[in-house]
């Protein structure tokens, strides 16, 4: 077997989305995001997306047994046979549970968890300090990291610069603590299968990808052996 099958664990903010597409390329892995799934069969009005639409318009978390199936036809069709890599799933030890018995079925394993640390407190730096053009989503600033000229205007069309509420401080914060509710006993479950590799997100984004390409070789390596 020497297919990679990774899953994307690390906080918001943690700059997980820019290592995935290049882990992606690296790998010639298959990209599995939930979030992007899931909108996407909601706007293509699919029996599943139309489910999961009814629980998200009544501000619900869409149940395990909806994205269970979800993920595992997805990482059953014929592009994902070579490796996948999974983000915003498992989120629940349930999901972490039915993930493995249904690649348990086909024969199939986890080959790693890749988990992107970054303290709290940084985080709110990055996401708090974000400021985003009203007129095009795409020109986006930081106040400390990536200033625009004039404070609180675009510097590409003169447009004001807005902070989404997203990034608020207090959301931020209750972002993280979502999140760690939430990923704790995953970074457990998975230290516990010997899976889960640590990296720090604090490093510079070439240094980062650099050293989790090289470890990710090298677990495919002693996979193929
Ligand atoms: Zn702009």
């Amino acid at each position: 077997m020497s297919e990679l099958n990774l899953i994307l664990l690390g906080p918001p903010g943690a700059g997980k989305g820019t290592q995935a597409e290049r882990i992606k390329v690296d790998f010639k892995l298959v990209h599995i995001s939930t979030g992007d799934m899931l909108r996407a069969q909601v706007a293509q009005s699919t029996e599943l997306g139309s489910k999961a639409k009814e629980y998200m318009d009544r501000g619900e978390l869409v149940p395990d047994g909806v994205i269970i199936g979800m993920i595992t036809e997805r990482i059953a069709e014929p592009d994902a046979s070579d490796g996948f890599m999974l983000d915003g799933f498992p989120r629940t030890e349930t999901q972490a549970d039915a993930l493995r018995e249904a690649l348990d079925a086909s024969g199939r394993e986890i080959s790693a968890v890749v988990l992107v640390e970054v303290p709290d407190e940084e985080v709110v730096r990055r996401l708090a300090g974000r400021r985003v053009c009203v007129k095009n989503s795409a020109h986006i600033y930081h106040v400390e990291f990536d200033p625009p000229k004039r404070e609180g205007v675009c510097d590409q069309d003169g447009a004001r610069l807005v902070q989404r509420d997203d990034d608020h401080e207090d959301t931020v914060r209750r972002r993280l603590e979502v999140y760690h509710a939430q990923t704790a006993p995953l970074i457990d479950y998975y230290d516990d299968l010997d899976l889960l590799l640590r990296f720090d997100g604090l490093r510079p984004v070439e240094e980062l990808h650099k050293r989790i390409r090289a470890t990710l070789a090298s677990v495919r390596m002693q996979q193929r052996l």
